[in-house]
């Protein structure tokens, strides 16, 4: 990111450039997701894995909106969700257990976004799932893992079973009550969820209007899934559509830059 949302001299001394930039981006995030209206009042996380081989991550602190988590207030967590550092603010282990999971076993994941939003929620309760003929949905063909739905909270012995459906995608559905998707960086994830949001909306304005769909055969849908999924993966198309959505925002709610 080359732009930053709070002066740099709030940055503590004990937090270096690189989880600093970190910080800054994942904020941003926050403030994205929940300007695109995708957020959940003070509930669900997107998590950030810090560089290095300990799994140390960026959440937001539990009681605040979206829109109020700053790169300083972020909090530094463990694997089990516990903070690493002194904060005035209260970690939600329990509700980073889904992150956790993903975190704990796929290292080519470095972050995740959980969703619960009206269209997506509809699509996860449909038997079907997500429809592969529109031209977001046709993105997602074949990149979903389907879980069913065993409860609110994510106890331990779920996990396996969750990761079983999760496999080695990056889209999880999770049945009959939101998405979370996970990619290598921020803004990877945030264009992955921007595809399964866009698809969502439009199933659901299409499956509520009469007439025929025209059905897109496999072999299209196929081209779809493997062109997104190597310009997600080998281009820097993601990261420009992240600070293009960044620079978006900030003029719309004029908050400059
Ligand atoms: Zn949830």
């Amino acid at each position: 990111m080359n732009r930053q949302i709070e002066p740099v001299m709030l940055k503590p001394t004990q937090c270096n450039d690189q989880e600093w930039a970190l910080r800054c981006e994942l904020a941003e995030c926050y403030h994205l997701i929940d300007y695109m209206g995708w957020s959940e009042t003070i509930f669900n996380h997107i998590s950030a894995r810090l560089p290095g081989p300990a799994h140390h991550y960026l959440v937001n602190p539990f009681g605040l909106n979206y829109d109020e988590v700053t790169p300083a207030n972020l909090l530094k967590v463990d694997l089990d969700g516990a903070k690493l550092e002194e904060s005035t603010y209260e970690a939600n282990p329990a509700g980073f257990a889904l992150h956790s999971a993903i975190h704990g076993a796929r290292d080519d994941i470095h972050c995740v976004i959980h969703t619960h939003t009206t269209e997506v929620s509809a699509v996860a309760q449909k038997k079907r799932g997500f429809s592969h003929n529109d031209f977001y949905g046709a993105q997602l063909f074949g990149r979903c893992g389907y879980h069913s739905f065993e409860g609110i909270t994510l106890f331990a012995d779920e996990k396996s079973r969750m990761l079983d459906s999760l496999s080695d995608k990056h889209i999880l559905v999770l049945r009959n009550h939101g998405v979370a998707v996970g990619e290598s960086s921020i803004a990877k994830t945030f264009f992955l969820l921007w595809t399964v949001q866009r698809a969502a909306e439009i199933q659901c304005k299409a499956e509520s209007m009469h007439g025929e769909d025209v059905i897109l055969p496999d072999e299209i849908r196929q081209k779809c899934t493997d062109l997104t999924a190597m310009l997600i993966r080998d281009s820097g198309f993601a990261q420009k559509f992240f600070n293009g959505m960044v620079r978006k925002m900030h003029a719309n709610k004029g908050t400059g830059g």
